[in-house]
């Protein structure tokens, strides 16, 4: 029987899970984030909570193949050092030294986008995938990219950055410095300047009823939910939406040839309303259009378990 820890770090939350045979979570523990800002606290705790499930489950650290850290932030993945990470404001973290001293536990590191990347490929919507790159639509952009099994690494520490891709020269300010950057637009956070824009076109859309006449409340569901009841400018907002979304992965597409681009973040619920127009867009403008193999456009599957599970499953998609 094989055992991995999967471990998920992020700013609210610390998941720590104990997987069997590479997908199956056996058992799982939460962690407050900010009950443990400081870094040190944070991997005591997190030491802690392995062993009380590797002893819940008779199992000792010989027993454990490998310790995998999903975490957001700039990795040096040969070294396993989170290198920097703005959202907990954590430096110079050696992750791989740290645990491997107090468990015996070879481990390895890589950021949340990665991690999940590696989890979709491997276990969700892209099992049996050949290549698949998964973008995640939330606050920005964030991308992996997994071939053959193997992740796609970049020289520093920065991978695919899909959302620093420009799409409208001179757009939208950036906080990387640039203008007109895919996540710009295209993120959850994009699709809500847009409906904001266009609701300040239009006085009277439903859509200011439905945010009780106050444009800072308006989430991605408020274009969604409005449109359903025949309002214009919600509509014209999810049409600049599905351009601007299909644009960037229409790109992605023509650059790395894909058999799969998988799509996560809560902005995905929306399911078949949102897939349906984005793969039609990228199917008139995808540059192998008539060929007979084409990248399908997924929903990610994994949900709630992505974190762990792609953590548990990073050492799987390494070359060495
Ligand atoms: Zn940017």
């Amino acid at each position: 029987m094989r055992y991995d820890f999967g471990i998920d770090i992020g700013g609210t939350n610390i998941d720590v899970g104990l997987v069997k045979e590479h997908e199956t979570v056996v058992s799982r523990r939460n962690i407050k984030t900010q009950q443990h800002i400081d870094p040190k606290s944070a991997i005591e705790v997190i030491t802690a909570s392995m062993i009380e499930q590797m002893d819940k489950f008779g199992l000792t650290s010989s027993d454990i193949s490998s310790i995998g850290i999903g975490i957001t932030g700039i990795i040096d993945h040969d070294k396993g050092i989170l290198q920097w990470s703005p959202n907990l404001v954590w430096k110079d973290l050696h992750f791989s030294e740290e645990f491997e001293g107090r468990l015996g536990i070879k481990t390895v590191v890589e950021n949340d986008a990665n991690a999940a990347a590696i989890g979709e490929f491997f276990l969700g919507a892209g099992r049996g995938a050949v290549s698949s790159i998964l973008v995640t639509l939330g606050t920005g952009i964030g991308g992996g990219f997994v071939n053959k099994g193997i992740l796609y690494k970049g020289i520093n520490g920065s991978e695919v950055e899909i959302g620093h891709m420009v799409i409208n020269k001179g757009g939208r300010e950036c906080h990387c410095g640039r203008k007109g950057c895919f996540e710009r637009y295209a993120s959850a956070s994009g699709l809500k300047i847009t409906i904001q824009e266009k609701m300040a076109e239009y006085e009277d859309s439903l859509m200011w009823t439905l945010e009780d006449g106050d444009a800072t409340k308006v989430s991605t569901h408020t274009a969604f939910d409005a449109a359903a009841l025949g309002d214009q400018a919600a509509k014209e907002a999810l049409e600049l939406y599905y351009d601007d979304l299909a644009l960037g992965l229409t790109n992605v597409i023509n650059i790395f040839q894909p058999d799969m681009v998988i799509l996560s973040g809560g902005l995905t619920n929306v399911g078949e309303e949102l897939m349906i127009p984005v793969r039609e867009r990228v199917a008139k403008e995808v540059y192998s259009k008539n060929t007979d193999k084409n990248a399908s456009i997924r929903v990610a599957t994994l949900g709630n378990d992505t974190g762990i599970l792609g953590a548990a499953n990073i050492i799987r998609a390494r070359e060495d």
